[in-house]
């Protein structure tokens, strides 16, 4: 057994400098900290940053005894001055006089109830104080037997809405949204960085390189210059593993540490079936090591050609890549515009000017704007009177603009419950283009809700179905509807179907990308944008396309300029309604001769394997398109739920 090395020893935090307490076991005080100022009330904000901390410190790749001792805990992201000193105090004397005081509020175990979606902290203490409630079995034996239902206060919505946010608490195991999984991979590289300089590269594998819409342990694989083994797995904090490696097996590791475990599996098969050997110790025959430098020489030496972390899965995407029918994933480089972002004039945060601008500058071609409507009126939707101001501010902008960007004149009408859009034909006619979405009437019945959806995607001016499904990741899970026909609408009447790049939706499933191609869908990857900085969640929608297997000739905003011009005139005249967008159903499909499915369950690729490491495989048989939800508040309730 080779030892291991000095470096795994540090990375592996075991440390000889002042002793305190450590980042896990100050992280849970710092959590429970932050749910006991929540259920205090007061500024939401401070709670939520005490949370994010605390998630910061289950990241760390050097020990915190070592920040404490070096007074580096403001260089931890979401660190300032106060929270530092609430982390000073935890980690020298493992508690705080304010958590002290705060502990005589409420037991310890009605914090577990604090987790649930969609559940208030104001509610909790009314869950407490009036029905006794003090973890969530008690409350969701509470629910079950109809207790909530009379108190004022409560009733018979939230007593639904607990029941269904204590199941979705219990799909979540840990995972937490693509854009956190990021900011916390990007600091534990950081951290690592500082910690050993001498590290060469560093990348970030695992769910996360999969873009898996949820990511639960988080890993980096770095370079070292030298190692006792080929590749070395180090524990470096409870959320994060480390994969190190010298150059010769940096493949190799970032290999095995992407996974997913179906697709390793898979390939280790091929491996045992060409004779070879594929494990931690390198592809190898016999003892000779026939590569490991880089991912692409061993599915080389595989027969393979690369296959992109996305696809990895065990979908079929080996079966593919050996028929030379691997998809040519969309790219953030391909997108020419963006389609899909709210000004503040409805409830976005920046103005239209700052909005268009900051697109431009970023290299877009083109913008298009979709303020809320009429009827969204919780979300600030425009009256007549605004569309027309918008429509005279748009026509400045593009007089002054140049010839180099355009932007659009578009709208997110919501689908009345009737299925119509708001605004009237004439008004909608003034439009260049309509995203047509839900924001209302979550509950409707299946058949119901997907005629409404249906008679919104026959109407002519609907140019793209905005989050079909309406899920929020660990928040709620969609509507119910019959995707398939839905698609299958879309795909007839030249709908594009929105991939939402809002990390909290990522809606429509990747799941159902293929699916949606094979019925002659476009796509439209829209950052669903209320400000500046969500601009680059366009990133998280292309990422998820990437996942769907989906090409650039498919996305409707992969269009350049004049063609997606000529796309929203020829909507606009009724030439899109065509059973020739069949014609699009090209041959990149990662899953063909689907089965017929039961509900929202998105497609399964008859010629893989089991899914992977991405959520569904982890379940069995459930509703997944409706199925990825959680608990964890965050409040952008008002943008995200609008
Ligand atoms: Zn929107
Ligand atoms: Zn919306």
């Amino acid at each position: 057994m080779p030892e291991p090395s000095p470096i795994s020893d540090a990375i592996a935090n075991k440390s000889l400098a002042m002793p305190g307490n450590d980042a896990s076991t100050v992280a849970r005080l710092l959590t429970e900290f932050a749910q006991r100022t929540a259920l205090r009330g007061g500024n939401p904000y401070r709670s939520r940053a005490y949370s994010r901390a605390a998630e910061s410190l289950l990241a760390l790749t050097v020990p915190l005894d070592e920040i404490v001792l070096q007074d580096r805990l403001r260089e931890i992201p979401g660190v300032g001055e106060a929270i530092a000193d609430i982390i000073c105090k935890l980690h020298r004397t493992g508690t705080h006089p304010t958590l002290e005081a705060m502990r005589k509020d409420v037991p310890e175990s009605v914090l577990s109830i604090l987790g649930i979606a969609g559940l208030r902290p104001d509610k909790v203490l009314k869950l407490y104080r009036e029905l006794g409630v003090t973890s969530v079995d008690e409350l969701e034996q509470a629910a079950r037997q109809d207790r909530l239902k009379p108190i004022k206060g409560l009733g018979a919505a939230l007593q639904r809405k607990i029941l269904q946010g204590i199941e979705i608490g219990r799909q979540a195991q840990g995972r937490r949204h693509l854009h956190r999984a990021a900011a916390l991979l990007r600091s534990a590289e950081r951290s690592l960085r500082q910690s050993h300089p001498g590290l060469k590269r560093i990348t970030p594998a695992g769910d996360f390189r999969r873009g898996c819409e949820l990511v639960g342990e988080l890993s980096l694989v770095a370079e070292v210059s030298d190692l006792n083994r080929p590749v070395e797995r180090l524990k470096a904090s409870p959320q994060l593993t480390v994969y190190l490696a010298n150059r010769r097996h940096y493949g190799l590791a970032l290999l095995i540490a992407t996974g997913s475990p179906a697709h390793v599996a898979q390939l280790q098969e091929r491996a045992t079936a060409k004779g070879l050997t594929l494990d931690e110790a390198g592809l190898r025959r016999g003892r000779t090591t026939l590569a490991g430098a880089t991912e692409e020489a061993i599915y080389g030496e595989l027969g393979l050609p690369f296959i992109e972390p996305e696809l990895r899965e065990g979908r079929g995407e080996i079966e593919l890549a050996l028929a030379g029918r691997l998809p040519r994933l969309v790219k953030d480089e391909d997108i020419r515009g963006l389609l899909h972002a709210h000004t503040d004039l409805s409830d976005g945060v920046n103005t239209l000017e700052e909005m268009a601008d900051a697109v431009r500058q970023r290299g877009y071609d083109y913008f298009g704007i979709a303020d809320h409507s009429r009827s969204a009126h919780y979300a600030g939707g425009l009256s007549l009177e605004e569309v027309a101001q918008q429509h005279r501010a748009i026509d400045q902008l593009n007089r002054s603009g140049g010839n180099h960007f355009r932007v659009f004149k578009g709208v997110e009408s919501d689908i009345l419950p009737d299925g119509s859009l708001d605004y009237s034909d004439d008004v909608l006619s003034r439009f260049d283009f309509v995203i047509a979405s839900v924001h209302s009437r979550f509950r409707l019945d299946r058949e119901t809700q997907t005629e409404r959806i249906l008679r919104a995607v026959r109407n002519p001016h609907t140019t793209i179905l905005g989050h079909p499904t309406g899920r929020q990741l660990l928040r709620r899970p969609g509507y119910e509807v019959e995707i398939e026909r839905i698609l299958a609408a879309c795909g007839e009447y030249g709908v594009a179907v929105e991939i939402n790049g809002n990390p909290w939706r990522l809606d429509l499933d990747w799941r159902w990308h293929q699916r949606a191609l094979q019925l002659g869908c476009m796509l439209s990857i829209n950052p669903d944008a209320h400000s500046i900085d969500e601009i680059q969640l366009m990133h998280w929608g292309v990422e998820m396309a990437r996942k769907g297997g989906v090409p650039k000739d498919r996305v409707l905003n992969c269009l350049n300029r004049s063609k997606i011009e000529e796309h929203f005139r020829r909507r606009a005249s009724r030439q899109l309604r065509r059973p020739a967008a069949r014609r699009m159903a090209l041959s990149c499909s990662l899953s063909t001769n689907l089965p017929v499915r039961r509900k929202n369950a998105p497609p399964k690729a008859p010629i893989g394997t089991r899914a992977g490491g991405c959520l569904e495989s982890r379940r069995n048989g459930r509703n997944a398109a409706s199925a990825q939800l959680l608990k964890e508040g965050s409040k952008r309730s008002r943008r995200t739920a609008s």
